[in-house]
């Protein structure tokens, strides 16, 4: 039985080492809607020692012999695969990306880790008003092929960028992909998750009972933060993961958070959306992002030509490139907007 939800595949990418290539072949295919575990495989070493997984836990999977030196095969949501057609998911170090002309590109932005410097709180980020004319500049200049890719939600970025909530001046996908503003107005989201009320209540009780943690409403879910409580990160993602599966939904994993959401829907779809759209249609996408959220977007753009920027320092990614940190993006995306960083 090959798993198909988040939670069994990551309970079976888990149960290693895979010594049987039928059943590593099995677990491959099952594992395509979790781009990360994709890289990592694709990365390992045919030993079977153990690897640091993003979230901090240790896997221990095992490569078959007869996979090894093949290019990794990254796959998204929809269940494409794309073997060697990116990068080769590699631990080595990354070169930062190169300068490309506004012309002829798309920019797909996450946020938080990217544009702004991650807060203690999820609602603690500062803006300040160079990275809004940045931003400003960026969408001037890139004429309606610039978009927001973040898992806040849509409202959320307008109000930090201080854009026009009708018509923001770039696309803005939010909640993971959930949400689609385009730039002419046009908007798409799904209806409220029934469970969202029971889930926000369980939450609270939770994060009463285990100090540090904090609980975050939004629109299509809800969500445990545990950066000012990393003890308790097992048990946020137990229980996060438990009532996922009670109600439907679909636990996304995150630096220092566990999210519940509704099913469907991610950075890549977004990329891919946004791409269909005649503004976007046949440039080049570029998809900088810093979570593992962000891997969706990468293997998005690869497969329609263009690359990913990794930034930060993690190991593994199926980004082509990294910058290092956010002052890094801001001096890159300056460089594109023909402005001074
Ligand atoms: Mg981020």
């Amino acid at each position: 039985m090959v798993p198909t939800d988040d939670a069994a595949i990551t309970s079976r990418a888990r149960a290693a080492p895979i010594a049987d290539p039928s059943t590593f072949a099995a677990t491959r295919v099952a594992i395509c809607s979790h781009p990360r575990f994709e890289a990592i495989l694709g990365a390992l070493p045919n030993d079977g020692k153990p690897i640091t997984g993003a979230a901090g836990r240790t896997k221990r999977i095992k490569r078959p012999a007869a996979e090894t030196n093949v290019p990794p095969r990254v796959a998204d949501r929809t269940g494409a695969h794309y073997r060697g057609a990116m990068h080769d998911a590699s631990p080595a170090p990354l070169l930062p990306p190169p300068d490309p002309s506004a012309a002829g590109i798309s920019l797909f932005l996450d946020f938080d880790g990217t544009l702004v410097e991650i807060a203690a709180r999820h609602d603690g980020v500062v803006v300040d008003d160079s990275l809004r004319a940045l931003v400003r500049a960026l969408a001037e200049g890139l004429d309606g092929r610039l978009a927001i890719v973040s898992g806040r939600t849509a409202a959320e970025i307008v109000a930090y960028l201080h854009a026009a909530d009708t018509a923001p001046p770039f696309a803005i996908a939010g909640s993971h992909g959930l949400e689609l503003r385009w730039t002419d107005g046009r908007r798409e989201a799904p209806a409220h998750p029934d469970a969202l009320d029971l889930i926000l209540t369980a939450f609270a009780a939770f994060a009463d009972a285990h100090p540090g943690v904090v609980t975050e409403e939004k629109p299509f879910g809800a969500a445990l933060h545990y950066r000012g409580a990393p003890d308790a990160a097992d048990a946020c993602d137990a229980f996060a993961s438990r009532l996922a599966a009670e109600h439907g939904l679909e636990l996304q994993r995150g630096k220092m958070v566990a999210e519940l959401r509704l099913a469907g829907g991610d950075k890549g779809d977004a990329v891919r959306r946004f791409m269909a759209d005649p503004a976007m249609a046949g440039t080049t996408p570029i998809f900088l992002g810093d979570d593992i959220t962000d891997e969706a977007g990468f293997v998005a753009a690869a497969a329609l030509h263009g690359w990913g920027v990794q930034i930060g320092d993690t190991p593994l990614t199926t980004a082509r490139y990294r910058l290092p940190d956010v002052a890094a993006v801001h001096r890159w995306l300056s460089h594109i907007a023909g402005v001074s960083a």
